[in-house]
C-alpha cells in the first residue's frame, strides 16, 4: 500500500498512560493531536478481539475529527485466568479507572483458581493492536506481543495499569520498576509500532 506522508495524527485514545507512550514512539516531525482537542469522548468498544477494538477506535475518532488516527487496543492476558482479563483490562478497573481494585482482582482469581499461585510461573502477555484509520476509509492493523509473568506482590510506582504486576521475560523487576524509557523500548506497543510505522 502507497501512502502520502503523514503530518498531522490524531492520537485516538483518553487514557493518559498510553498517550504518553504512543507520542514518545512517534518521529517528531507529525503534530500530534488528541482527542481533548476535538472533545471527544471514547466510543463503546464492542469488538471481540484487541485487533476490532483497535479499528472500532481509530475509525470513530478519525471519522470525528476527519483527521488520519492512530489508536491502540491493549491488554493483559493470564493463561491460567483463560487469557482474563483480555479485551476487558480496562473495564476491570471500573470507571474510575481504579488499578488497585482491578490488580486486587487479579490476585483474588488467582487465589481462587490456584491457591499456590505464588510458587509456581504465572504466565501472562500484553497484547497491543495498532490501527491508522484514514478519512477515506483506508486502514491498517499490526499487532504486538511482550510476553512475561504475574508478580507475586504489586510493586513499582512508573508506569500505568497492570504495570507494578507485569514481570516481562528476562526481567526480575516489574513494568512498574522499569524507567519509562526502557519499558517504552520493549513492550508490546512498542512492538506493534515496529511493524505498522512504516505507514506514517
Ligand atoms: P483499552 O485498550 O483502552 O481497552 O485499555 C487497555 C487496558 O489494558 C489499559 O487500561 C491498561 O489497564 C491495560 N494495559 C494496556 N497496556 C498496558 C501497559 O503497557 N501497561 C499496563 N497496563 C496496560
Amino acid at each position: 500500500m502507497k501512502t502520502k506522508k503523514i503530518l498531522q495524527l490524531l492520537i485516538g485514545t483518553n487514557n493518559k498512560g498510553k498517550l504518553r507512550e504512543i507520542k514518545a514512539l512517534l518521529p517528531k516531525k507529525i503534530k500530534i493531536l488528541s482527542t481533548s482537542d476535538f472533545k471527544l469522548k471514547s466510543p463503546i468498544e464492542n469488538g471481540k478481539t484487541f485487533e476490532q477494538n483497535s479499528l472500532i477506535k481509530a475509525k470513530y475518532f478519525s471519522k470525528k475529527s476527519n483527521h488520519i488516527c492512530l489508536s491502540d487496543d491493549s491488554g493483559l492476558e493470564i493463561k491460567s485466568l483463560n487469557n482474563q482479563p483480555g479485551i476487558y483490562s480496562a473495564r476491570w478497573a471500573g470507571q474510575k479507572n481504579n488499578f488497585d481494585l482491578a490488580i486486587k482482582k487479579v490476585f483474588r482469581m488467582l487465589n481462587k483458581k490456584i491457591p499456590n499461585w505464588k510458587k509456581i510461573n504465572v504466565e501472562a502477555k500484553f497484547t497491543c493492536a495498532l490501527t491508522i484509520y484514514w478519512p477515506n476509509g483506508k486502514f491498517v492493523t499490526k499487532t504486538g506481543i511482550v510476553r512475561g509473568r504475574i508478580s507475586k506482590i504489586k510493586i513499582g510506582t512508573k508506569g500505568f495499569g497492570y504495570d507494578p504486576i507485569f514481570i516481562p521475560l528476562g526481567s526480575k523487576m516489574t513494568f512498574g520498576q522499569i524507567s519509562h524509557k526502557r519499558k517504552y523500548k520493549t513492550d508490546h506497543r512498542y512492538k506493534a509500532f515496529q511493524k505498522i510505522k512504516k505507514f506514517l
